[in-house]
């Protein structure tokens, strides 16, 4: 009984502690409601008042010219000239693109000249060209707010899927899936695993969504079993940002699980493989392909020093890296390789590109994993993971991290688990 009341003391005050955080969300929230209230009644946009003139608002089309436009616009070809030669680093007149907004704001006489051409690059950045008193151009960026979301989810069918029935954004499973790539087999995922992140949504004038920052924090129970990851900027001078789990640990390892991205595996490593075209006798497989489109980039899966960069025979065009002491990996039937002998090459760096060099029936990379000079099966290898977070930054580390545990750990899930998860347990 004492038990009981310990767990229920214990819950009551987890309870109360994620009640206070959404009592703080809830006080955020009605910040940003009166923000939007106070908005004034001119229409500032792009630094201009747009009351003030008379505004067109339409996209380039094809075969519209910037001189064309302008000229069109009664805009004096000597001033169209200076543009296009003075200011060729802010606007490159010959590379405006097809389907890209813009605005012209005219005075609001009957002279009806464009006196201000705005170019809006992305839904971020801008290009402004003022024909007004001495012509000029410079850039501008629109004014970015960023708004605290949190996600969570219990997969039913993918990852992917989990995510857009929920209509959070693409790129939110994409970063999620890279976080984990090492630590969470993705093809295997049970029905049942759970999610939960933290990121921000961009918005522009409050209501133009504008993606998605990279994950803050994330946490994902697969197989039962929980992997927290934290954004951690480690080495504010190479601005390298990695993930770590609540003990300080990389989530990342020495190598990547896949030398392709988007790719799919087609013939696995497997030393009893029988093949058809040499009577069903037993052929090795001695590595593993992953079948992709020519062209597709094939990328280094750790660091290391190209051994081999060469043509010969079945293997075709490949390349060869050795990572240290125990492990090599080989990359065979590139259409062109992009490394050559004596090259330092980072994880994830292009070294060549799918193709269908030597003895192959389809586009593929075989990715050919070396330990200790014998082929090894990579997938089944438990790889060394890259280097915690030094001793002397974890203090820090731990103090950053802690409100965003305890924001993660009172995310509840948006989907209740069925019975039959219940009585998994
Ligand atoms: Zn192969």
């Amino acid at each position: 009984m004492q038990k009981i009341w310990g767990t229920f003391l214990l819950l009551s005050i987890l309870l109360a502690s994620c009640k206070d955080q959404n009592a703080n969300d809830a006080t955020a929230s009605a910040d940003i409601t009166v923000k939007e209230e106070k908005a004034p009644a001119t229409e500032e946009r792009f630094g201009f008042n747009l009351a003030d003139f008379k505004v067109v608002r339409d996209t380039i089309r094809r075969g519209d010219s910037f001189g064309e436009l302008m000229m069109a616009n009664k805009v004096d070809y000597p001033k169209i000239f200076k543009i296009s030669t003075e200011y060729k680093d802010t606007i490159d007149v010959r590379r405006i693109r097809v389907g890209r907004p813009y605005l012209i704001l005219k005075s609001k006489d009957s002279l009806d000249a464009a006196q201000v051409f705005i170019y809006q690059n992305d839904v971020i950045n801008y290009t402004v060209v003022d024909f007004r008193d001495s012509v000029r151009a410079y850039k501008g960026k629109r004014k970015v707010k960023f708004v605290p979301r949190e996600a969570s989810g219990i997969i039913t069918s993918s990852l992917s899927e989990t995510i857009m029935e929920q209509g959070i954004d693409y790129n939110v499973s994409n970063n999620l899936a890279d976080i984990y790539a090492w630590t969470i087999d993705f093809f295997h995922l049970q029905r049942g695993d759970k999610f939960k992140v933290i990121y921000k949504e961009k918005y522009i004038n409050d209501t133009i969504y504008a993606g998605a920052t990279p994950i803050e924090a994330a946490y994902f129970e697969h197989n039962g079993e929980p992997i927290y990851a934290f954004a951690y900027e480690s080495d504010s001078l190479k601005n390298v940002i990695d993930y770590y789990d609540e003990k300080a640990n990389n989530l990342r390892r020495t190598f990547l699980r896949a030398p392709v991205k988007f790719s799919r595996i087609s013939s696995k490593y497997n030393l009893k493989r029988r093949i058809a075209y040499y009577g069903y006798k037993v052929r090795p497989h001695k590595g593993t392909d992953f079948a992709a489109a020519i062209g597709t980039p094939i990328m280094a899966t750790a660091d290391g020093i190209v051994t081999e960069s060469t043509r010969r025979g079945g293997n075709g065009k490949y390349v060869k890296i050795r990572h240290n002491g125990t492990y090599s990996t080989q990359y065979l039937h590139m259409k062109a390789q992009k490394v050559k002998k004596g090259d330092f090459v980072r994880q994830g760096d292009v070294i060549g590109w799918i193709g269908m060099t030597g003895n192959t029936g389809g586009p593929h990379v075989c990715y050919r994993f070396w330990k200790n000079g014998r082929q090894v099966d990579p997938l089944r290898e438990k790889l060394p993971a890259a280097e915690p977070l030094p001793e002397p930054l974890r203090p820090a580390y731990y103090e950053f991290i802690n409100p965003k545990k305890m924001q993660l750990d009172c995310i509840e899930y948006d989907q209740f688990p069925t019975e039959d998860m219940i009585t998994m347990k």
